[in-house]
């Protein structure tokens, strides 16, 4: 076994603490990874406070990791010692299903391994993510990291990256497209630059005015308020496509009043309680509500050298590994410009 440091929680209410661990020896296949940096998600405050209702303690959160390949299994095909990797949500899925086959491993129908608090594809052994300074995976749900994306910043891009990514391409997000994206936080602000990057017009839809000037400079074409409700009047109709990264809960009939008649509203954003919506505002214009989660590993591949080759890049704040629970204070107070990213190597 190898030995492993991470942080962890140990319940819904406690702070993350410092944890030791063991990480299987590399199979045939594996790939052993010297974590260099993780990225906080907001995924990981919901799983450890337990409000989705399936935590699984101890839990070393992290699933936006980049890292070195330290050593490779006797098989191992696609990696070397020294390459730059990343994983993102999930380590492993069946293989075999109609989804799997198909390069929609995401929604694998047998279920994936996410990369922390799930199990392996045995169904028993418990994983572990990248709050952590090592990590052991198969070399087929490991991603590629372009050279030119320095790793503090390619972190993020596992994640927030790929879950916006994939929902911008799935519903055409281009050239003479407008689009626009609900929260700017560590998803939305890669939303932004992605859709521009893929030539679409882009807005930000913010829940105060605080974040206008860094949307604009992010690549965003228009600022929109939502604090002030008369933005909901003179905005209708306008969009053909809306992210909604945000967890809180929202009045969804007045934003779906924003999307053109045929217009898509996408929600990857996922708050503890359901939200409430009146079918009136969709029925009236043919609109869609729709949903998507991350993207599978073969898109992740190419969001990865999209991002290289556009220079699409997150905004990081590094920290050290002592600084995490405070960091997910401010996480809940949207007060992160805009991702933190955890500098492993301290651990
Ligand atoms: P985040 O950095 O906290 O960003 C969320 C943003 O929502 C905030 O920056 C803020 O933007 C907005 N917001 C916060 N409180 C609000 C309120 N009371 N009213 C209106 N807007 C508010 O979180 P994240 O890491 O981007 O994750 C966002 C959500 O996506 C989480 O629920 C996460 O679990 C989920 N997620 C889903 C997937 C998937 O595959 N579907 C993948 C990763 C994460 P403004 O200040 O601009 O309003
Ligand atoms: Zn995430
Ligand atoms: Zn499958």
């Amino acid at each position: 076994m190898i030995a492993a440091k991470g942080i962890a929680a140990f319940s819904a209410s406690q702070p993350l603490k410092p944890y030791t661990f063991e990480r299987r020896d590399p199979k045939e296949h594996d790939v052993v990874i010297d974590i260099k940096f993780a990225g906080i998600c907001h995924s990981d405050i919901h799983t450890v406070r337990d409000e989705w209702g399936r935590a699984n303690y101890p839990i070393v959160p992290g699933h936006e990791i980049a890292g070195v390949v330290k050593a490779v299994g006797s098989k191992v095909t696609k990696y070397k010692v020294g390459d730059h990797v990343g994983i993102g949500c999930f380590v492993d899925s069946c293989r075999h299903c109609e989804n799997c086959k198909n390069d929609l491993d995401n929604y694998c129908l047998e279920g994936f391994s996410s990369t922390y608090n799930g199990t392996e594809q045995d169904g028993v052994t418990p994983t572990q993510g990248g709050y952590s300074n090592v990590i052991v995976a198969d070399e087929n749900y490991v991603l590629r990291i372009p050279d030119s994306i320095p790793l503090n910043q390619a972190a993020p891009l596992l994640c927030a990256g790929i879950t916006l990514y994939s929902p911008l391409k799935h519903w055409n997000a281009g050239p003479g497209k407008k689009v626009a994206i609900m929260g700017l936080g560590g998803l939305g602000h890669m939303g932004v630059k992605i859709a521009r990057a893929l030539g679409a017009h882009v807005t930000v839809l913010s829940h105060s005015e605080k974040k206008r000037e860094d949307a604009l400079k992010m690549g965003a074409h228009e600022f929109i308020s939502t604090h002030d409700k008369s933005a909901f009047r003179e905005n209708q109709l306008k969009f053909d496509l809306i992210i909604n990264t945000v967890s809180a809960d929202l009045d969804m009939g007045a934003y779906f009043s924003l999307l053109k008649t045929d217009g898509t509203l996408v929600v990857v954003g996922l708050p503890e309680k359901p939200l409430l919506i009146h079918p009136f505002p969709l029925v009236g214009h043919r609109r869609s509500y729709a949903g998507s989660m991350i993207g599978s590993i073969k898109e992740t591949q190419e969001m990865l050298d999209f991002c290289a080759k556009h220079k699409t890049y997150p905004e990081i704040e590094v920290i050290e590994p002592s600084e995490v629970n405070v960091a997910y204070e401010r996480v809940i107070r949207s007060d992160v410009r805009y991702r933190f990213v955890i500098d492993t190597s301290k651990l």
